[in-house]
C-alpha cells in the first residue's frame, strides 16, 4: 500500500535537513513538490534524482485525485515545500486529509520550521505560544489580533513578508506598550540571519535606522501576559514560600 510522507526541508541552509529526509526522497516514487523549480536546486545538491510533479495550491484539486490514483497502485510519495515542514503555511492540507480519508498511512519526516527556529531563539517564554501564520493585509485587522493577544498568555508568532515589516510594526508600536518585549527572526540559518529580541521602540528602530534590516523573510514574535509573573504579583511571601514548597 502506498505511503505519503511529509517531509520537512531546510529554511535556508541546506545542510539543514536530516539523513531520514534524504533517504525518504531517494526511495520515493515521486516527490510532489510546490515548486519543482525551487526544489531542484535541493535535489541537486544531494544528487537526489527521483521523479517530481507539481502540488501547489492553483492545482490541488486535481492533483489530489492524480496523487490517490498513484498511492491506490502502490506507489510511495513525498511532499515537500519551498521550505520548511509542508503545510505549515504552505500547500499540503487537503491532500493529507484526502489521503487519510482514502485509508492511506501519512508519515511525518519532521525538520526545519520557521517559527519554531525563530520561538527557540527568541528569549520569549516557549511554554505556551500560539501560531497566526500571516497576519492580515489591512492595518485595522492587524490592530484587533494584537488587541486580542494582548491579554492573553504565551508568546504570539507570526509570519511576516518584507515588503510589509514595517507596516506591520507601525501597527505593534500603536498598540504596544513601547517597553513590550518583542523579537523579530529575519533570515533564519542563512548568512544575514539576525535575531533581534528588545522592546517595541528598540526593534521598531532597529528596523527603522537600517532599510537592510527589513529584506529577506521574517518571523515576529511578540510577549504574551506572564502568568507566573501575574501570579507572584498577587501573592504574599509566605503564599510564594508555600507554593514553592509545593512544587518541589
Ligand atoms: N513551511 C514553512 C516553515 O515550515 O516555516 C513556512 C512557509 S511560509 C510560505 C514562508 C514564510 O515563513 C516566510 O514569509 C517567513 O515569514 C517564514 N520563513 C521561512 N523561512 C524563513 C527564514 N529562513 N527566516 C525567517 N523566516 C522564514
Amino acid at each position: 500500500k502506498g505511503i505519503l510522507y511529509i517531509v520537512a526541508t531546510p529554511i535556508g541552509n541546506l545542510s539543514d535537513i536530516s539523513l531520514r529526509a534524504l533517504e525518504v526522497l531517494k526511495a520515493v516514487d515521486v516527490i510532489a513538490a510546490e515548486d519543482t523549480r525551487n526544489s531542484k536546486v535541493l535535489l541537486n545538491h544531494y544528487s537526489i534524482n527521483t521523479a517530481m510533479t507539481a502540488y501547489h495550491e492553483h492545482n490541488e484539486n486535481n492533483k489530489r485525485q492524480l496523487l490517490l490514483e498513484k498511492l491506490s497502485a502502490g506507489e510511495s510519495i513525498a511532499l515537500i515545500s519551498d521550505a520548511g515542514t509542508p503545510l505549515i503555511n504552505d500547500p499540503g492540507y487537503s491532500l493529507v486529509e484526502g489521503v487519510k480519508q482514502a485509508g492511506f498511512e501519512v508519515v511525518p519526516v519532521p525538520g526545519a520550521c520557521a517559527l519554531i527556529a525563530a520561538l527557540s531563539a527568541s528569549g520569549l517564554a516557549t511554554d505556551r505560544f500560539s501560531f497566526e501564520g500571516f497576519l492580515p493585509r489591512t492595518s485595522a485587522a492587524r490592530k484587533a489580533i494584537f488587541e486580542i493577544y494582548k491579554g492573553r498568555q504565551g508568546t504570539l508568532v507570526f509570519y511576516e513578508s518584507s515588503h510589509r515589516i514595517i507596516k506591520c510594526m507601525d501597527d505593534i508600536f500603536a498598540t504596544y506598550d513601547p517597553t513590550h518585549k518583542i523579537s523579530i527572526a529575519r533570515e533564519l540559518t542563512k548568512t544575514y540571519e539576525t535575531i533581534a529580541t528588545g522592546s517595541v521602540a528598540d526593534i521598531y528602530q532597529l528596523l527603522q535606522a537600517d532599510s537592510n534590516m527589513q529584506r529577506g523573510e521574517f518571523v515576529v514574535l511578540i510577549e504574551g501576559v506572564n502568568k507566573k509573573q501575574h501570579k507572584k504579583d498577587e501573592l504574599s511571601d509566605e503564599d510564594v514560600k508555600t507554593l514553592e514548597t509545593l512544587l518541589q
